[in-house]
């Protein structure tokens, strides 16, 4: 298949990185990329998916990620994939002879492995600059649910509106289901046996990157997983402290020990992102440490540093985020060319296993299968309506092409964007009852 081609199925069909934050997919793909690599790292504790789908639709998966090197020209495609995984590893290993120029590259059992640019690092050896993208060092990564996304976009011209969502957590029956896209999040609990207790809070995402949601909240193209804990749990908790108080314990608590910055999983790849510094310049409001207030635009977001290393249960990550939206929102630009250096020669000592994340976020006793669920025919007839927002994706909204009033076909286009962003479709047949700035109320008829 031609490069312009697939970029056009990916267009037409709504196609966006199905795991992160949404970046339209035909807008990766690029004749400069000499490597391709499939992201299957999936790091986030309880998430189940990629690891799932790769043992169920390994072909698939396999066959689009060689279509794509081979559009792209490049020499070669990589499955980066964590040893753990050894079911999915066997069903790769069933097919992967197929493909002359797919490799498998093993990772081991840490997080923040299935960052892109920390998965670039462990399946290529190289390091992507501080803020560049991928693209700069020769590398496109797609996760597994995208290539899944394209393969049924070239096979059956099937545009996305469906999501493997991961519900674990306190639920009667935790499990991975393929559910239409603008469903809320309660309804998704409801299909997991619904919450063990009345005091529970959602995450939208994971322990570590994941958002406190509220159950109406919906299910887009980029849900990865619903958790739901406690209303006390730490994790809960933590996601809950205001920026005053994380600022004021901060002036009151920081030792400046470091360990977030020894711990850092971009300071550790050279990138000039310091913690501790930031945390020093934040609580004092210092102006003379400017350099690490605005070398928050090249951390992660990973947590590492709040979750995980800070003895004291500060919150630095959190701070940068507000941070760098406030220095996002003011114009401000990072540097272009920022200095780095080597990769620090401890790195691989100070990498955090699995096991010890799980266990020091308190939510062991949820890391228990999630096998994919059938859901009711009737599902979303069940909801009776489907919300679809118009912004899923990174770019612009797309713009509603449909009136109230309309019917709609299943699979029929909703919304389209001109400029980068992606189209939007209905999961089902049904009538248009409501059109708002920024999604779509379809009443579900089939
Ligand atoms: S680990 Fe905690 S206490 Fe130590 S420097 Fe970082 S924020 Fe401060
Ligand atoms: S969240 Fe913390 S550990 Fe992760 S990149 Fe940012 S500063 Fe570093």
């Amino acid at each position: 298949m031609q490069m312009t081609r697939l970029q056009e199925l990916m267009k037409e069909c709504g196609v966006v990185g199905a795991g992160g934050a949404g970046f339209p997919s035909y807008a990766k793909l690029s004749d400069k990329a000499d490597t391709v690599i499939l992201n299957c790292a999936e790091c986030e504790p309880l998430f189940r998916l990629h690891r799932q789908l790769m043992s169920e639709y390994a072909e698939e998966i396999l066959t689009m990620l060689d279509t794509v090197r081979s559009a792209v020209g490049a020499k070669r495609a990589v499955v980066a994939i964590k040893s753990v995984y050894t079911e999915a590893i066997e069903k790769i290993d069933e097919h992967i002879s197929s493909f002359e120029k797919v490799e498998v590259a093993h990772l081991p059992e840490v997080y923040p492995a299935g960052d892109e640019i920390i998965l670039i690092y462990e399946a290529t050896g190289r390091v992507v600059k501080p803020g560049q993208l991928p693209i700069s060092e020769g590398v496109i990564v797609y996760n597994v649910e995208t290539m899944l996304n394209t393969y049924f976009a070239m096979t059956e011209n099937t545009p996305v509106c469906y999501k493997f969502v991961t519900v674990a957590g306190e639920v009667k029956e935790p499990g991975t289901y393929r559910v239409p896209i603008g469903v809320p999040l309660k309804a998704l609990v409801e299909l997991a046996g619904g919450e063990n207790s009345q005091d529970c809070e959602y995450l939208s995402g994971g322990a570590m990157m994941g958002a406190l949601a509220k159950k109406n909240d919906i299910v887009t193209k980029t849900t990865n997983a619903v958790l739901v804990l406690p209303k006390n749990h730490s994790v809960i908790m933590k996601k809950k402290t205001s920026t005053k108080i994380n600022i004021y314990r901060a002036m009151s608590a920081c030792c400046q020990c470091r360990m977030c910055t020894d711990m850092c999983t971009r300071n550790l790849l050279g990138h000039p992102i310091e913690p501790h510094a930031f945390m020093r310049a934040a609580a004092k409001g210092m102006t003379s440490d400017l350099t690490a207030m605005l070398n928050a635009a090249y951390c992660s977001q990973c947590r590492v540093c709040e979750m995980y290393a800070c003895q004291q249960g500060l919150s630095p990550a959190s701070l940068i985020g507000v941070f760098r939206n406030k220095l996002r929102e003011n114009g401000v630009v990072p540097e272009k060319e920022p200095k780095f250096t080597d990769v620090n020669e401890y790195r691989k000592y100070r990498t955090i296993p699995m096991e010890r994340l799980i266990s020091r976020l308190g939510v062991s006793e949820y890391d228990v299968e999630a096998p994919i669920k059938e859901i009711p025919k009737d599902f979303a007839k069940k909801c009776k309506t489907l919300k679809i927002m118009l912004r899923q994706h990174i770019g612009q909204p797309a713009k509603p092409i449909v009136k109230k009033g309309d019917e709609v076909e299943k699979y029929q286009k909703l919304a389209s964007c001109e400029g980068l962003g992606a189209e939007i479709h209905t999961p089902c047949k049904g009538v248009v009852k409501d059109i708002k700035e920024s999604y779509i109320v379809v009443e579900v008829k089939e």
